[in-house]
């Protein structure tokens, strides 16, 4: 089944305690993209970029099989920038600077090859703009998930509430959760939020796993206990990414497959911290990602 995923791709400077990256190319849909091409074969890419962004990255995407027909390339523009600086504790991080450049006026073109999708994944991006994407696909899909942070927070609150409304599932991390709900307990947070229109919310909390909520059912992800962090950039696109690609391969919502698919984007999102920016996630192999697998269900099963 194929699946759209709208989202920055964009030109990264990270600083861990671990060092630090010059220009790098991330992006939400970078790594949300890139984590999805390992479960569903059809992960066709809406986005926009300036000439400044080089083809043998935008080849690194399609030799993943991304269909790029939908990133738009302007010409003498510059590409999105972001850069940030982690903490200590690697959890929480201090974003430096953002760049808007050719996000700042972004208009989502559709191809027509698009138009059958049946999963859409609103990776990170100003609210208005996902909500775009939504109004301009034909069919309505069968699964709409969204991504978004603080930022649009605090800049685009009314925008995002509209948004909000539209999709299935929405996913933000802890912080987020509490910012967007006022509520500092995440289970009171996860009740209001579930009100604003989603049926499913992710509240992710990095290194400490991930809940999943849905009307009175919830579930808890673990994060695998890694002994190498390096950058955690990425690693909630990359999630969610991992998360929709494998609902999109198995074909069927309901709350056991979703269970399952917050494991598999848990196990992309621990590949993703393990070198700086989008290296790891390039060259990952079956084995690999399996071998993972059963570390997590190792690591979260008992019998009492
Ligand atoms: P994550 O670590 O999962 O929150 O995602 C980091 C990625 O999000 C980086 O590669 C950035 O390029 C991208 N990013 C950061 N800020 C924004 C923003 N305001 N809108 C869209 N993408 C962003």
């Amino acid at each position: 089944m194929s699946l759209i995923i709208i989202g920055s791709v964009a030109f990264d400077a990270i600083e861990t305690p671990f060092g630090k990256t010059d220009k790098i190319v991330g992006g939400a849909a970078t790594y949300a993209g890139l984590a999805a091409s390992y479960f569903c074969k059809k992960v066709k890419i809406v986005g926009v970029v300036g000439d400044d962004f080089h083809q043998k990255d935008i080849d690194a995407l399609q030799k993943h099989g991304i269909d790029t027909e939908g990133l738009q390339i302007k010409k003498g523009e510059k590409s999105f920038f972001w850069s940030g600086k982690y903490h200590n504790d690697m959890n929480s991080r201090d974003t430096l600077v953002t760049e808007l450049n050719v996000l700042a006026d972004f208009d989502p073109i559709i191809p027509e090859s698009y138009q059958d999708c049946e999963y859409l994944m609103l990776a990170n991006l100003a609210p208005k703009t996902q909500q775009t994407v939504i109004q301009r696909l034909k069919n309505r899909p069968k699964l709409i998930v969204m991504d978004t942070m603080n930022f649009w927070m605090d800049i685009a609150m009314e925008d995002l509430l509209e948004t909000i409304k539209m999709v299935d599932i929405l996913t933000i991390n802890d912080a987020e959760a509490r910012q967007l709900s006022g509520e500092f307990s995440l289970v009171k947070a996860a009740a209001k939020i579930l009100q604003m229109g989603p049926q499913y919310l992710i509240i992710k909390k990095g290194e400490h796993g991930a809940l999943l909520f849905h009307k009175d059912q919830v579930f808890s992800a673990p994060a695998l206990p890694l002994a190498e962090v390096f950058d955690p950039t990425g690693a909630g696109d990359t999630f969610a990414g991992g998360f929709i690609g494998y609902l999109a391969k198995v074909g069927t919502i309901n709350f056991n497959n979703m269970k399952n698919a917050i494991i598999f984007g848990s196990a992309l999102a621990s590949f993703c911290v393990e070198k700086f920016g989008t290296e790891r996630i390039l060259n990952l192999t079956k084995e690999e990602i399996e071998v993972r697998i059963k570390e997590f269900v190792k690591l979260s099963s008992f019998s009492i």
